[in-house]
């Protein structure tokens, strides 16, 4: 703690009324700032402020941001609601996105490349619009790339069901090659890029 000698003017010059601590030794924290107090823990002395509303707050209550400690309150006004995705909220968009996506995958194949340039971006807004209604309109990059990564499954898991059904190989045969040809033939490429970009603008 702090020097005895270095704190000493500055108790006389505020008349010396502050209580001596346990043992004697000046109070430094109250010489140097005043008392604070978590505005939320009356009991818990501190020397953060909120950044933005100036409230004291605690070690406990202090939020770290990018533009510096904040309360909660004001941590949370950076942030809208629909920012803040939970677990269950990816669970849910996974499982609606998945299966739009396969469906969407499948009609992309019969659609082909050249149709796709034009509803391919449009099929991808509308597997993010599906997935925005059913979290309540949550948005963020990791949901973005969740979806973005349901897409990408999706059409490949199109593209792959018709292929095991038709022949039934085990998995090493597929990984052999004629049937990675076949698959990369029968994806959509181009509608795989222009969703996953519509998507990620729509979600993130
Ligand atoms: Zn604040
Ligand atoms: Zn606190």
């Amino acid at each position: 703690m702090g020097e005895p000698q270095f704190v000493a003017p500055n108790r006389g010059a505020q008349g010396g009324g502050q209580r001596p601590d346990a043992n004697g030794a000046p109070d430094f924290a109250h010489d140097q700032v005043g008392a604070l107090h978590c505005a939320n823990h009356p009991t818990v002395e501190t020397l953060l402020r909120c950044n933005k509303c100036g409230k004291p707050i605690c070690q406990r209550c202090g939020v770290r941001t990018p533009v510096g400690i904040r309360c909660r309150e004001c941590a949370q006004l950076r942030r809208p609601p629909n920012y803040v995705v939970g677990p269950g909220h990816y669970v849910l968009a996974a499982l609606v996105a998945l299966p739009v996506s396969i469906l969407a995958g499948f009609i992309m194949q019969q659609v082909g490349i050249f149709f796709a340039l034009f509803i391919g971006a449009a099929a991808g807004g509308l597997i993010a619009e599906i997935v925005c209604r059913a979290t309540g309109g949550k948005h963020g990059n990791a949901l973005a790339a969740l979806v973005s990564a349901c897409i990408v499954v999706g059409a490949v898991a199109a593209g792959l069901l018709p292929l095991l059904l038709a022949h039934g190989a085990p998995l090493a045969a597929f990984m052999s090659g004629g049937y990675l040809l076949q698959l990369v033939l029968r994806l959509n490429i181009i509608y795989v890029i222009l969703a996953v970009g519509a998507a990620f603008a729509r979600l993130r």
